[in-house]
C-alpha cells in the first residue's frame, strides 16, 4: 500500500488551504459537506491525523471518526427527518476510494428514493444551506 500523501485534497481541507463548507469539528475529527452530493445532506467525518484509510488507520483513529460518524448519521436524519442514514466507506482504488484521507460518507436517506449517481458538482448555495440545517440540530 503506498504511502498516506500529505498533499491529498483533504490535507490540504484540514489545513485550510482549500476552502470547505464545515459542520462539526472535535479534536480528532472534522465533519464537512461532501462537494459532490449523491443525496441532500450527504456530508464526509475525517480524521484530523493522517491515514489512507481503515487499512492503516490506529483503532484511536477509527475510534474517533466512528463517534462523529454517529453523532452526525443522527443529526442528518433529524435535520432532513430523513428515514434512514446511509454510510459508506471505501479503501483503495480497487476498493473504490478516490481520495486518499479516510473519510466516512453519511447520507440521509428517504423511502423509495435512490441516491444520485455520482460525479455531479453540487449547487454551493445549497449545500451551505443543507449545512446550516445540519448545524442547526447539533
Ligand atoms: P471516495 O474516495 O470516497 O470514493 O470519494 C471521495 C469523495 O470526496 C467524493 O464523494 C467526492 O465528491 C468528495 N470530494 C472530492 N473532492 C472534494 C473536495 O474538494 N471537497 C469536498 N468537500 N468533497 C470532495
Amino acid at each position: 500500500m503506498a504511502d498516506y500523501d500529505p498533499d491529498n485534497i483533504f490535507a490540504k481541507i484540514l489545513r485550510e488551504e482549500i476552502p470547505s463548507t464545515r459542520v462539526f469539528e472535535d479534536e480528532e475529527t472534522l465533519a464537512f459537506m461532501d462537494i459532490m452530493p449523491r443525496a441532500d445532506g450527504h456530508l464526509l467525518v475525517i480524521p484530523k491525523t493522517p491515514c489512507r484509510n481503515v487499512l492503516d488507520a490506529t483503532p484511536e483513529q477509527l475510534a474517533a471518526v466512528m463517534r462523529t460518524v454517529q453523532k452526525m448519521a443522527h443529526a442528518v436524519k433529524t435535520a432532513f427527518n430523513a428515514d434512514g442514514v446511509t454510510i459508506q466507506q471505501f479503501n483503495e482504488a480497487a476498493g473504490g476510494q478516490e481520495v486518499f484521507h479516510l473519510h466516512f460518507h453519511v447520507l440521509p436517506r428517504h423511502e423509495g428514493e435512490s441516491m444520485r449517481p455520482p460525479g455531479s458538482m453540487g449547487d454551493f448555495d445549497l449545500i451551505a444551506q443543507h449545512a446550516e440545517k445540519i448545524k442547526s440540530v447539533l
